[in-house]
């Protein structure tokens, strides 16, 4: 006899719920016991896995027993606490709950009529974060802009520049395409040469402006604005320009008022990343690192990188709602309602590229609630406190380098050696693997100025103390037979 399917059975949903979140809260229990980077050769999956889908249904016991044995080993714990690498990407018991309730609803809410409470939630919660962070008063929903969930900062960037586009084409005319310019520092995440290459903006347009240690790899507004003098010359249109407040590389801040200053003499929108260091801006004393934002045309954070909101989960705030619209808008026929033909709405499937969204809005309130502001506050600032404790361990051993000053909760370090750059350079790539391959911890690098650097990023919901502590002396003790090898060959 075949075995109903009964997909939407609410007992068993209780029953493997349940066991479920046994595995879960057990996993977060027992994360250590795992090696933080992953240390599975490629292909290792299709080796034990069937060629082809189960004809019929197998049970979930047996699922979840593969879930332990093949698919963990092949997880790089991201949550773990002994996670230092890239930036981080925080879960939470409440983001986790808020993630659940979505996939319960499971909506598609493209229009306000799909489902109101997603985009009035939505609304909420981005006016909610928008005063968290004293963002002008245009960036409200009750303005003439508001905020939106985007999947990535790298999907926020493409909207916002896509508008942007827009908004000169439509008064220049389409042939000026070719003319447009963009300008960005050459720290500025790669998500903005994706977005350019996607709105057609020529290669050679794309201006990247050299930065360096003088100015702690902040862009210069003088030379962003000699820059724009020259191309204005030369018959071009500056039209888009992205600031970074926390670059991925080093964390570095570009002085948004000096460069708004700047751009608006040409009318140029200007676009804030702020993907990772946007969080630590909720704190009072962080929050000047935005000054000037009252100047910009929009802004962008990521809460699912150090905001306790799963990903993903990208706020990005426009000042002007309808030059995005006016990009990103299509009214077919089978989406025609009454509450958008009433113009008294907000459908968001005009703010994004897909048409479908999820109901993402619903996991942050989830954390603002359950949390609360004071909380969130303090956890940033014992990150950045535990960061600061790393840099004093490096500072403390002659043998490394902090390389670029910290500002938030990312250490950028290196093992010194006195003989060639290069030589330094292969060493430190040593290093970095000797210490990866432990499987303890999990750290990245990034190049400055042709100099490899390693990233000591801290912001794992469970890091603590003695996981930085533990983390140093792995470290200076693969330094230590590292420079062994290296007096020895
Ligand atoms: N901008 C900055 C400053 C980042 O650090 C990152 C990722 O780390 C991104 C953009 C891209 O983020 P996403 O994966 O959300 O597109």
């Amino acid at each position: 006899m075949e075995e109903e399917l009964k997909p939407m059975d609410a007992e068993q949903l209780r029953e493997y719920g349940h066991r479920m979140v046994d595995f879960v809260a057990d996993y977060y229990k027992t994360i250590e016991d795992h090696p933080v980077l992953s240390q599975v050769e490629p292909g290792y999956l299709r080796k034990i896995l069937p060629d082809s889908a189960p004809d019929k249904p197998e049970n979930f016991e047996n699922v979840l027993s593969d879930v332990k044995t093949k698919i963990l080993p092949g997880v790089t714990h991201w949550q773990s606490p002994n996670y230092f690498a890239y930036f981080p990407s925080n879960s939470s018991t409440a983001g986790f709950l808020g993630e659940m309730l979505s996939a319960c609803f499971n909506i598609v809410g493209f229009s306000w009529v799909t489902s109101p409470a997603a985009t009035e939630l939505e609304m909420i919660v981005l006016d909610w974060f928008a005063k968290m962070l004293k963002l002008p008063d245009f960036f409200l929903s009750t303005g003439q802009g508001g905020g939106v969930i985007q999947g990535t900062a790298s999907e926020a960037v493409l909207v916002v520049l896509l508008a942007a586009r827009d908004k000169f084409l439509r008064k220049l005319g389409k042939s000026f395409l070719e003319k447009l310019v963009v300008y960005a520092s050459d720290q500025t995440h790669s998500a903005l040469q994706k977005a350019c290459q996607i709105a057609g903006i020529h290669t050679e347009n794309v201006k990247v402006l050299k930065t360096d240690s003088s100015t702690n790899y902040g862009l210069s507004p003088g030379l962003l604005s000699a820059e724009i003098g020259h191309d204005i010359a030369n018959g071009l249109v500056p039209f888009f320009a992205c600031a970074s407040v926390g670059t991925t590389s080093s964390t570095a801040i570009d002085p948004i008022l000096e460069l708004a200053n700047v751009t608006k003499n040409y009318g140029i929108w200007l676009h804030v990343d702020s993907a990772y260091a946007g969080s630590a801006c909720i704190c009072p004393e962080y929050r000047h690192h935005i000054d000037g934002v009252e100047e910009v045309d929009s802004f962008n954070m990521n809460a699912h990188k150090w905001f306790l909101t799963n990903f993903d989960c990208s706020l990005l705030w426009v000042k002007d709602r309808t030059a995005l619209i006016q990009s990103l808008s299509t009214y077919p026929e089978f989406l025609k309602n009454k509450a958008s033909q009433s113009n008294t709405v907000v459908d968001y499937k005009d703010w994004q590229i897909p048409l479908g969204r999820r109901f993402r809005s619903l996991k942050l309130w989830m954390v603002l609630r359950l949390y609360g502001v004071e909380n969130l506050q303090a956890y940033i600032r014992n990150h950045i406190e535990l960061a600061k404790h790393f840099e004093e361990l490096v500072y403390r051993d002659t043998r490394f380098q902090v390389v670029t000053p910290r500002t938030f909760a990312l250490v950028c370090f290196r093992l010194l050696l006195s003989d060639s750059k290069d030589r330094s350079n292969e060493l430190n790539s040593d290093l970095l693997h000797a210490i990866n391959s432990t499987g303890k911890i999990f750290i990245s690098h990034t190049v400055l100025s042709g100099t490899y650097i390693l990233r000591f990023a801290v912001g794992a919901p469970l890091t603590d103390k003695k996981h930085i502590d533990a983390a140093w002396k792995l470290i200076q003790d693969q330094a230590t037979s590292l420079l062994q090898k290296h007096i020895n060959a």
